[in-house]
């Protein structure tokens, strides 16, 4: 009774409290007594970077597909090394993403697209913004397939106007307008340049109907990625992730969207059934992944481009099935490292 008796005055205490802070914070005069407190944090938070390091870096800026509503970006992979830093593809949200996480965006120094549908360039032109702000010295050169002059010439000329507000607002020194232009560069499969320690190889994807579709591969000083944009599993794919310590997948749950298919069609949602059986068959399935894994020699999988979205803890478990203890699902915000001169991959969500 006692106990009971105590329990009741904490939580009225607590709520006292609560109601007293918060009609505080409603005063002009303790809002400016902690605008001070709330400014330093904002400016230490800017001034923060990222550690430095030798490795082979990848950072996850966006790991969803646009089906489900996970709250996480869609696709984009960044690939950093310490002269390096390269995203592929430039999701919805995955901007925000690289900012949270600390990237060093005016050494941004490309994007490589994998395709032209949206959820890989809806944020093409946030991301070229981000770096130009942020002091890039050069302009933000777009890779990818034929089409890439399309998209890029497309996202100058719609942003021509704001780039003009930008630069006329805080003037030619801070925001050069030659550095706010992107500029279209057509590359085919094959080696597309080596820069320093650096190769990255440009690859042909399977995504029908859409064409073209491709995948990188990322190699430095021994280590390796492989990222895929939205692909099935075809020979190019076991080619090219022979021998990878990582491979970045799209990823599909066929029991999950075969299910939605059909209840969506069961509820009289026709259009949405109609779209979800289409997408079976142009993103490669978890467990064709799985049997990759076993016919070549790959360090680590993650999923990403995750088909639907990871938004709760049944579509998690029914993605792991049968997942090897080298596999796993990406999610936004997740750095794997690789050291030069070792067999390892340190995975960390900050
Ligand atoms: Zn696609
Ligand atoms: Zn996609």
């Amino acid at each position: 009774m006692q106990v009971k008796k105590w329990l009741i005055i904490l939580a009225v205490s607590a709520a006292v409290l609560a109601g007293v802070a918060f009609l505080a914070l409603k005063s002009q005069g303790i809002q400016t007594l902690l605008l001070d407190r709330v400014s330093d944090v904002f400016v230490n938070r800017g001034a923060r970077t990222l550690p430095a390091s030798d490795s082979l870096r990848v950072f996850v800026c966006g790991s969803a597909s646009p089906m489900g509503n996970s709250g996480q970006a869609q696709a984009c992979i960044a690939v950093l090394t310490p002269d390096h830093f390269y995203i592929v593809d430039s999701g919805a949200g995955s901007t925000a993403n690289l900012q949270s996480g600390l990237l060093p965006l005016n050494r941004l120094q490309g994007i490589f697209l994998t395709h032209f549908h949206s959820d890989h360039i809806a944020e093409i032109y946030e991301v070229n913004l981000g770096s130009w702000v942020n002091g890039r010295p050069q302009p933000l050169t777009v890779y990818g397939p034929t089409g890439v002059e399309t998209v890029v010439a497309a996202v100058n000329d719609g942003y021509s106007l704001d780039r003009k507000y930008r630069t006329d607002h805080h003037g030619l020194a801070l925001l050069p307008p030659e550095m706010g232009v992107l500029s279209a560069k057509t590359v085919q499969p094959g080696i597309i340049f080596e820069s320093g320690d650096l190769k990255v190889t440009m690859y042909t994807g399977g995504h029908p109907p859409i064409e073209p579709a491709v995948g990188y591969r990322f190699d430095y000083r021994g280590r390796s990625v492989v990222v895929s944009g939205d692909s099935l599993v075809t020979d190019e794919t076991r080619k090219i992730s022979d021998n990878t310590d990582l491979l970045l997948h799209d990823a599909l749950s066929e029991p999950i969207v075969s299910t939605m298919s059909q209840a969506a069609g069961e509820a009289g949602r026709n259009r949405i059934s109609k779209i979800m059986s289409d997408v079976l068959d142009y993103h490669a399935s978890a467990t064709s992944l799985i049997e990759l894994g076993a016919r070549v020699d790959i360090g680590m999988v993650a999923f990403y481009h995750l088909v639907p979205s990871v938004d709760n803890i049944v579509i998690k478990q029914i993605f792991e099935r049968d997942m090897p203890s080298n596999y796993l699902l990406a999610e936004d915000g997740m750095w794997f490292e690789l050291p030069i001169d070792s067999d390892e991959i340190r995975v960390s969500m900050p």
